[in-house]
Formats: structure tokens, sequence, C-alpha cells
């Protein structure tokens, strides 16, 4: 059977906490030129690009292509300059998992908000990017539903077949829906931004505090 994973990055790859988004929110501050400009502002499941179209709305700044590649080489310079610190950490045992899943017949994704570059700077100081060919990232849809679409086009494409079977590993209720609308199963995992009764209302396929429990005689793949 072909089974594409599809992984979330923030609060489920990585430790999810005040820390992960500090080169963003950076970014953010010296484009507009003022500081705290994200202060309030919820994050979790939304796309990077969504994130600060909000912000400019709120500062009255006006949008343009200008504007975003100007946004994306400070970005960019944030990231390198925080590559070294220890900002970004691994979430629970997920390199373990990772480990695990690299000796079965499963194919790896992601499906994040997060830019891609963001993403790629998140993953490699893990040194985790390399398992993930494929994904959908902030730049390829503003809501999460066309990023996942287009992640599981773009998988397709990149293995050449259509899957019997897709999972979505995330944190938060978003991803849930998210699985729904692409009629894939889902895992949530409680370590990030949604409680494990607001994951229960949405009745996922599977609900976990820790990787290993995907790990046992009963694994899903
Ligand atoms: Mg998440």
């Amino acid at each position: 059977m072909s089974i594409m994973i599809f992984f979330d990055v923030n609060g489920t790859l990585i430790a999810r906490d005040e820390r992960t988004d500090i080169p963003y929110a950076e970014a953010v501050d010296e484009l507009i030129g003022r500081e705290n400009t994200m202060k309030g502002i919820n994050t979790s499941a939304r796309s990077d690009h969504d994130v600060l179209l909000e912000v400019l709305r709120r500062f009255g700044v006006a949008y343009s292509e200008y504007l975003w590649k100007k946004f994306l080489k400070i970005y960019e310079e944030k990231l390198e300059s925080y590559r070294e610190t220890d900002v970004w950490r691994p979430n629970a045992d997920a390199l373990e998992y990772l480990d695990y899943l690299r000796l079965r017949q499963v194919q790896l994704g992601l499906i994040s908000g997060e830019l891609k570059i963001g993403a790629r700077y998140k993953l490699e100081k893990l040194g985790i990017w390399k398992y993930f060919p494929v994904g959908g990232f902030g730049e390829d849809g503003l809501r999460r539903f066309d990023i996942a679409e287009n992640a599981l086009k773009k998988a397709e494409l990149h293995f050449g077949t259509r899957f019997q079977r897709v999972y979505i590993i995330g944190d938060t209720v978003q991803d849930i829906r998210t699985a729904r609308h692409l009629g894939a199963k889902v895992v949530s995992i409680t370590t990030g931004s949604n409680s494990r009764s607001e994951l229960l209302l949405l009745k996922p396929d599977h609900l976990i505090d820790r990787f290993a429990e995907l790990m046992g005689e009963d694994a899903p793949f």
C-alpha cells in the first residue's frame, strides 16, 4: 500500500514556544520600523504571508510586491543570524519517530503555513530537512486548505503515484479540518496550541501525547 504522511512543523516537529517565532517577528518589526508589531496576533496554523498581511493592515502599511521581496530578504538574514542558537528544538520524540519511519514503506512531506525558507532553516537545524522531499508552504496559499491541496499535488507528481492512504500529523484543530478536506486520516498530537479536549471534539483518527504511541504493535503505519 502506498502511504503518504504529511507533517506539520510548529508544535509537531518543532517545539512551539515564544522563542520559535523570534526571527519572523524581528523581521516584521524591521520591515515596519516599529517594535513588537506581532504582539497579540495569533499565528497558529496560519500562513506566514497571511500573518504579515494582518500586521501591515494593523499599522496602515500598503502591501506591495516590493515590500514582500524586502521582507523575504530581511527574514532570510534573521534566520541566518539565529542558525547557531537554540530557538528551534525538536518537539517531544519527533526525531526518534522519524528514524523509525525511515525504515517503513512510507513517503514523507510537510504541510505548513511557514514560508519554505523558514521551514528549511528550522528543520536543517534539527538535521531532518532531508527527509521531506516535498511540501506545501506559506507561499503555496494563504489558507491551510490551499497549502494542503498543493502539497498533495506536488507529492503525487514527485513520487509518481496516487496514494492509497494519506495521513496528516499535526498539533491543531486546523490540521484535523485540513485532513478531512483532503480526505486524509489524521494523527493529532497534544504538544501544541490546542488542548486535548479541543482536539478530541473534532474526532481525530489517532490522538497521541508522544510519537512513541505510533511505534508500538498497533502502529497505523
Ligand atoms: Mg502546528
